[in-house]
């Protein structure tokens, strides 16, 4: 049994065939997903698919990329009434990309201060997006030293891991760990201890070898976890068992 811990599974890509798809990551051994919110406009029909499918869960939560279009202090309040839904465990994705700087860096700051604070108040684990922002992602997460989280779809360095451990957080790796130029990021899956590992696909996005360039779905966990048992020199059965208690402890909210 796997979990993929993070993919948007309302986005356009699935709308002609999301039956399939959840059916096909079923048997596959993927027994259940978080579909992670990047707008609060679409927050309601993620919630739709997660009532939908009793092994789905989902988060609430504003992208770095959109975080120019809520910020604004009512984002405090609806995140936290989006919250109340039995299926919300989780705030996010909120974080920092400035690699391509699709809302002004200020704006990304507030956006993702706002989720930290909120995370802490309701005692959600955040789910963080952070690409080319290493700095000023510490530093806000050392304002909310209580906060729990991942940092999903990790692409940095072994040591901006380490930085992320120190404060409690788990690591989530996606199909980017499979690409051949993926060294570094190797490297980071051998430091991480395996008991703040999670797997994910970032669905329909980064498909993972052998299927790259193609249109990503949960079912392709089952890569990502294959390569994390190789680097680990474990088996694919040991990197299951671990990863499925990882995301249970940490999304504590998703009750089986
Ligand atoms: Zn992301
Ligand atoms: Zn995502």
């Amino acid at each position: 049994m796997l979990v993929d811990s993070h993919c948007h599974l309302n986005f356009p890509e699935f709308k002609q065939d999301l039956n399939q798809v959840i059916n096909h990551a079923h048997n596959q051994g993927i027994s259940y997903m978080l579909t992670v919110n990047t707008r609060l406009s679409e927050s309601l029909e993620i919630q739709r698919i997660a009532d939908t499918y009793p092994n789905i869960f989902c988060s609430v939560g504003v992208h770095p990329h959109d975080s120019k279009d809520y910020n604004d202090p009512t984002l405090i309040e609806q995140l936290k009434s989006q919250a109340n839904h039995p299926k919300v465990v989780a705030l996010g994705e909120t974080g920092l990309d400035y690699y391509y700087n699709n809302s002004d860096q200020i704006a990304q700051i507030e956006c993702f201060n706002m989720h930290l604070n909120t995370g802490i108040e309701l005692d959600l684990p955040v789910i963080i997006h952070t690409r080319d922002a290493d700095a000023d992602t510490l530093s806000c997460l050392d304002a909310y030293p209580d906060v729990k989280g991942v940092f999903h779809c990790f692409s940095g360095s072994p040591d901006f891991a380490k930085q992320g451990l120190d404060r409690g957080l788990y690591i989530s790796f996606s199909g980017i760990i499979t690409f051949k130029k993926a060294e570094e990021l190797r490297e980071a899956v051998k430091f991480v201890p395996l008991d703040r590992i999670l797997v994910e696909t970032d669905s329909p996005f980064l498909a993972p070898l052998p299927h790259r360039g193609k249109r990503n779905e949960p079912a392709f966990t089952y890569f990502v976890a294959k390569q994390v048992a190789e680097l680990k020199g474990i088996s694919i059965e040991e990197v299951a068992e671990v990863t499925t208690k990882n995301f249970f402890t940490l999304f504590s909210k998703a009750v089986l």
